[in-house]
């Protein structure tokens, strides 16, 4: 068996060569670059519409395609998800941010044939402490997660300290979405749980790029989908976040492709 016939619940496990991790690197920072620019101009009066042009502004100029426009009918080119809404919100002019609200802003490019997705949560102003706390568990689970993501290592030990840090911190993990393979395509196989489902999960090996994303709820680890069809509540109505990044699985350690460091 060579390492690309790997297969995860029948799908197969697309193994990148280093020029394609190059590829999925220039894609990803696309993705950093939008967020980045977000982060600056969020705040309190923006409506998540005006966010969603900026984004698909600025990833045109890169020559970049918005990967989520017209997934599955998906209208916008970001995934703008407020206080209680979990993922997968759709841009509204109807839909101001307020202070104290919190916005989690995931976003995708397709870019020379390759996918990049990455997500972050923002404060709107200042929000409470326990939501800041929630930020925080959120973010550092995230970081907990990737590095986990070695050679050697399972998909099941990145969902392990996902969860374990997460709850560690009193919030908890969505269960009904998970992160995923990606590469020339959005989601590819693996899935990649936050939460623990046993020890026979897929063996890590070099060139696998995943995309690891908490979703970290306040209150209640249950979701719903609203009759939009796409948008993700908390079943109580508490707040959730999310983080993101995609990263490649190499001999050195976890590379974070959408890394927004400098
Ligand atoms: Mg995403
Ligand atoms: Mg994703």
């Amino acid at each position: 068996m060579t390492a690309s016939d790997v297969t995860n619940r029948g799908r197969k496990i697309v193994i990148k060569t280093a020029d394609e991790i190059l590829l999925m690197h220039e894609a990803n920072l696309i993705v950093a670059e939008t967020l980045s620019m977000l982060q600056n101009v969020v705040e309190a009066g923006i409506t998540t519409w005006e966010l969603d042009n900026l984004a698909e502004k600025l990833c045109l100029t890169r020559k970049a395609k918005p990967a989520f426009k017209g997934y599955r009918g998906f209208p916008g080119s970001l995934c703008v998800s407020v206080n209680e809404e979990v993922v997968h919100g759709i841009p509204s002019r109807k839909k101001k941010l307020k202070k104290g609200d919190i916005i989690s802003i995931d976003f995708g490019v397709l870019f020379k044939g390759y996918y990049g997705d990455s997500a972050i949560t923002l404060p709107v102003g200042k929000v409470a402490h326990r939501v800041e706390e929630l930020l925080s568990a959120t973010q550092k689970g995230l970081e907990k997660g990737i590095e986990q993501a070695v050679v050697g290592n399972r998909v099941g030990d990145i969902s392990k300290a996902v969860q374990g840090y997460v709850e560690g911190n009193g919030f908890s993990v969505v269960k009904q979405f998970v992160g995923h393979g990606i590469g020339t395509e959005l989601h590819e196989a693996p899935e990649i749980p936050n939460f623990y489902q046993g020890e026979r999960t897929v063996r890590l090996l070099p060139g696998m790029v995943l995309a690891i994303e908490p979703m970290v709820n306040m209150g209640t680890h249950k979701v719903k989908v609203l009759r939009d069809g796409w948008t993700v509540i908390t079943n109580d109505k508490k707040p959730s976040a999310h983080f993101e990044h995609s990263i490649a699985v190499t001999e050195h350690g976890p590379l974070i492709l959408s890394s927004r460091e400098k």
